[in-house]
């Protein structure tokens, strides 16, 4: 079989467990498969670094950002084909570059456009095993870009479906994709199975088990995608297409994003085309808005509210700026504290008081609602951080998920 195995910060989080890794690739080479490996930078590094950018400056340029925060995956690349090599399992590291990754110019939050596979595909004919720092491709430009936070799970996707690998596993520090995060509810179920569309909800809804863009591209190339631990032998979850599962359960999941921040912009002026104008400017800038709501008018004036990621907060200020200093708005604020949860379910599609339920249960624990969205297979409500770990809990006892 060809084999892309990705290994995430903590499994590559100190030297040993660097060799934990290698001990279980040179397994997989043992029993007689080709293997490319993708790897996270050693957990925390990430940020360590974007700590150190920060000192300089709060708003640093986001090109010289993505030379920075690449360095970090390179370090396990290199260090894990040292490993690899000196056990006798020759290996090759590879950058984002080398490995043909091949991305917009969007720094920061690069989308892969494509990936030539030919330079990884001539090290596998060789019978090495290729090592390859997630999280970054280059440019058209030659400049390194990074693929966004969790980025080398779309790294090893990518891969996967350039190489026409058999099988992608995801190796994280918890066993498989569960009901809820299992730090917050312990008594979170690990699922089987999990369609891809269930998978690209829970995932852009908060839960950062897998990046939402390596589901979508997943599902997109066909790639079979397994999130398993790299601590034990314990059999993972699969995320494979809606008809490969038996029975879809009315709810399948409860997720939490801590990183949304409620804009509110008052006195905005009530024209055709505002929203138009201050949505498109968001979007112009790459700004991620989810909730939106809009009041009625009075006296020629309305006010709009809206959410965006936190990480977006300071480009989405600059925009309402804009807007500001036009007199088209009067007046934005701002708050952190909130968070989004949210509760996913193909079942949903069919049956009623699905999200009557969310509602109640909120009730039940005395947390108002700041806003909601619903789609097709899901309920999300904003609410104050502080019930974050509540709500879910309740969440998940609501809809008998433990069961
Ligand atoms: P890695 O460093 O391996 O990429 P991440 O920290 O990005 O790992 O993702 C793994 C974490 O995702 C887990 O430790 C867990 O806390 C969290 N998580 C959130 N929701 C879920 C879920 N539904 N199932 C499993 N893990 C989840
Ligand atoms: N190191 C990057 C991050 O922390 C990418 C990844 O781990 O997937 O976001
Ligand atoms: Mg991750």
């Amino acid at each position: 079989m060809l084999i892309v195995q990705k290994f995430g910060g903590t499994s590559v989080g100190d030297l040993e467990r660097i060799q934990n890794v290698a001990n279980r690739v040179s397994e997989s080479k043992k029993a007689g498969n080709d293997v490319v490996v993708v790897v996270s930078a050693m957990s925390g590094e990430t940020n360590k670094l974007l700590g150190y950018a920060e000192y300089f400056s709060s708003n640093p340029a986001r090109a010289e950002m993505d030379m920075l925060l690449s360095s970090g995956e390179r370090v396990t690349a290199s260090l894990l084909a040292i490993a690899l090599s000196e056990m006798g399992f020759p290996a090759t590291a590879m950058s984002g570059r080398k490995a043909g990754i091949l991305t917009d110019e969007s720094h920061t939050k690069a989308r892969i456009e494509d990936i030539n596979p030919h330079a990884m595909k001539e090290l596998l004919k060789a019978g090495k095993i290729i090592v390859v720092a997630g999280f970054q491709g280059v440019n058209k430009n030659g400049d390194v870009t990074t693929l966004g936070r969790g980025g080398s799970d779309l790294s090893a996707v990518a891969i996967a479906g350039a190489i026409g690998a058999d099988l992608c596993e995801i190796y994280t520090d918890v066993s498989g994709i569960y009901t809820t995060d299992p730090r917050i509810e312990p008594k979170a179920k690990k699922l089987d199975k999990i369609s891809y569309d269930e998978m690209l909800e829970l995932a852009s809804l908060g839960a950062k088990v897998l990046q939402n863009r390596s589901v979508e591209m997943a599902k997109k190339l066909n790639v079979n995608l397994v999130t398993r631990t790299s601590f034990s032998n314990e059999e993972g979850t699969l995320i494979t297409k809606e008809e490969n599962i038996m029975e879809s359960p009315l709810v399948s999941g409860i997720a939490l994003d801590r990183n949304q921040t409620r804009i509110s912009l008052m006195g905005v002026i009530d024209r055709p085309g505002i929203a138009s104008d201050i949505f498109n400017k968001l979007a112009e800038n790459d700004i991620n808005v989810d909730m939106i709501i809009q009041n009625k008018a009075h006296d020629g004036a309305t006010n709009i509210d809206f959410t965006v990621p936190l990480n977006d907060l300071n480009d989405a200020k600059s925009v309402v700026d804009g807007f500001v200093k036009s007199g088209e708005i009067k007046a934005d604020s701002y708050n952190e504290d909130i968070c989004k949860v949210s509760v996913v379910g193909v079942g949903m599609k069919s049956h009623a008081g699905v999200a009557a339920l969310a509602f109640s249960t909120m009730a039940d624990n005395n947390i108002n609602i700041n806003m909601i969205s619903t789609s097709e297979i899901k309920i999300s409500m904003v609410i104050d951080e502080k019930y974050a770990e509540l709500a879910v809990r309740g969440l998940h006892d609501a809809y008998e998920l433990d069961k």
